[in-house]
Formats: structure tokens, C-alpha cells, sequence
């Protein structure tokens, strides 16, 4: 789906097409665009790649255009032209070269409205076509657009922490540090990230790196005993599965020379007590983080 509100969530207020009187049955007009209303944000960003072709607002009343009032569009590289219209505010310029989630403008209302909203249009050549198909939407009135952020994300060929950030509007500088990323800014395919600080996923990253084999005992064993949370959030830096330790201890001293572990005293006097937390430690001081 392409989301004209980034990630946020927005309602589409009146489809594409043919507007029927909802009394005699007869069609009133005819909708050239769909109209969009933000729900969790009102910055309206490009759905496309392209150039800017007009950023204005037209007041000459012999212009139909000045029913957009302040609108912005852009020409993608299928030669399409978006229009973003009633925008309280324009934040590119004609001949800008956008890319998809650049900011474009403020949603507003401005020009023909009757209230705030988007009216987005999409034309090839004079034609007008659905723009709710283009943005993978239904043309009906309804809720659309909020990104669901997977627990854990697997690299896939082309990937950056920089584009997976960007793409669920996440901060690139926690997510490096949740994954213990610090010291290396590439991805490899394959590689499972977090993209949650909770111990769940934690759980589901090592589980998909085989370094645990049981996901279901640890999601409702975790939350049981002191720090083993924090433990699994700790071993998401992990990415490297290797050799178990022999002994838990021996798995303390990797995990603090590694220094993922902050309290190995801790970890010395209690796992003893915590119901396989030993073959955890052994598990994780056998990995490593590169
Ligand atoms: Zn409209």
C-alpha cells in the first residue's frame, strides 16, 4: 500500500467516480480524485517517485484550477501526474525531485472545500484514473493506511537500516542499538532484526536464528523470574550462533565479555533457581555478535 499520510492511519471521505443523489437515484457528478483525511497525522507525503511539476495557488477565478487552492504535482516516472490539493502549506517547489514518504505539504483547506481534506487526482495525460487503486486502497469511504510494525523483521535483498526504519517510522539510531548494530551500519539478507524492545521480540528473533528452539515456553515462561527479559533483549544483539558453553557459568563470562551483561553476579547466584535459564546462558555465551 502507498500511504499519502506516511504510516498514519486515514479515512477516505468520498470515493473516485460518479457521485449518485442519494434521493432520486441520478448522478450528480463526477469525482475526478478520492478525498483523504489524516487521522494521526496532517502531513501529506509523496506516494510516488518523481519530479514536481506545479507547487502554487491559483486565485484567478477564470482558472478552474483555483478550486485546488494551494496544490502541489508531481510527475512520476510512469508519466503520471499526482495532484495534492487544498494544502494549507506547499513544502517542495517546482523541478524538486521527490521520492516516496517526502514530505509535500500540510493537509488543509484551502481553495473549493467545505472542511480540511486531501483531494488527491491522478491523471495520464488528460485522463483522470482511480487514485485508490494506485495507492492499493479500496474506492470506497473507510479506514485505511496504518503500518502494523512486526515484532521481527527479516532483511530481504536491498534492504538498509535506514530504508527498514524508514519504513515503519522507526528511530534508526534504537533500532542499531536494540540490535547491537553500533559498529556495523550494513545488513546482510537474512539477517533478523527486532523492530520492538520487548522480550516477545527478542523471543522471536532467536527463535528464527535458531539459537532457541522454544518459542512458546519462553513467551509464557519469560516474564516469571527477575531480568529474564531484560536477558533475551540482551541476546537480540546476537546474530552469530555458534558452539553452546559447557557451563552456564562459562555462558555468564562470554555474555559479560561480550558486554551484554552488566550483572553477572547476578546471573551466578540466580539462575540456579530459574527453570532452564542455565541452557539459555550456555546457549547465548556459545554466539556472537558478528
Ligand atoms: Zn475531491
Amino acid at each position: 500500500m502507498k500511504n499519502p499520510y506516511r504510516f498514519g492511519a486515514f479515512r477516505l471521505t468520498s470515493p473516485y467516480g460518479e457521485r449518485v443523489d442519494p434521493v432520486n437515484g441520478s448522478v450528480k457528478d463526477f469525482h475526478a480524485g478520492i478525498d483523504l483525511v489524516g487521522i494521526d497525522t496532517k502531513e501529506v507525503v509523496s506516494v510516488s517517485n518523481g519530479t514536481v511539476l506545479r507547487s502554487r495557488m491559483v486565485t484567478d477565478k477564470n482558472d478552474p484550477t483555483w478550486q485546488w487552492g494551494n496544490y502541489v504535482s508531481v510527475l512520476d516516472p510512469h508519466g503520471n501526474t499526482i495532484f495534492y490539493c487544498h494544502l494549507e502549506k506547499r513544502l517542495v517547489e517546482q523541478a524538486d525531485r521527490v521520492h516516496v514518504g517526502d514530505p509535500i505539504g500540510i493537509q488543509g483547506a484551502t481553495g473549493y472545500v467545505t472542511g480540511p481534506h486531501l483531494h488527491l487526482e491522478m491523471r495520464n495525460g488528460i485522463e483522470t484514473f482511480d487514485p485508490a487503486d494506485y495507492l492499493s486502497i479500496e474506492n470506497r469511504v473507510g479506514v485505511y493506511g496504518k503500518i502494523e510494525v512486526p515484532d521481527v523483521y527479516t532483511v530481504k535483498q536491498g534492504d538498509s537500516l535506514w530504508s527498514i526504519a524508514d519504513k515503519y517510522g522507526l528511530d534508526l539510531k534504537e533500532l542499531i542499538v536494540i540490535n547491537g548494530r553500533e559498529r556495523n551500519n550494513t545488513t546482510v539478507t537474512g539477517w533478523n532484526l527486532i523492530l520492538k524492545k520487548t522480550p516477545a521480540a527478542a523471543i522471536e528473533k532467536l527463535w528464527r536464528d535458531t539459537i532457541i528452539s522454544d518459542r512458546g515456553y519462553w513467551l509464557s515462561n519469560y516474564s516469571k523470574y527477575k531480568n529474564v527479559g531484560n536477558l533475551l533483549l540482551a541476546g537480540a544483539k546476537l546474530h552469530v550462533k555458534g558452539e553452546r558453553c559447557k557451563t552456564p557459568e562459562e555462558g555468564i563470562s562470554a555474555l559479560t565479555r561480550m558486554g551484554l551483561l552488566n550483572d553477572p553476579d547476578f546471573w551466578l547466584a540466580h539462575y540456579p533457581e530459574y527453570d532452564n535459564v542455565g541452557n539459555l546462558l550456555r546457549a547465548l555465551g556459545g554466539c556472537r555478535t558478528e
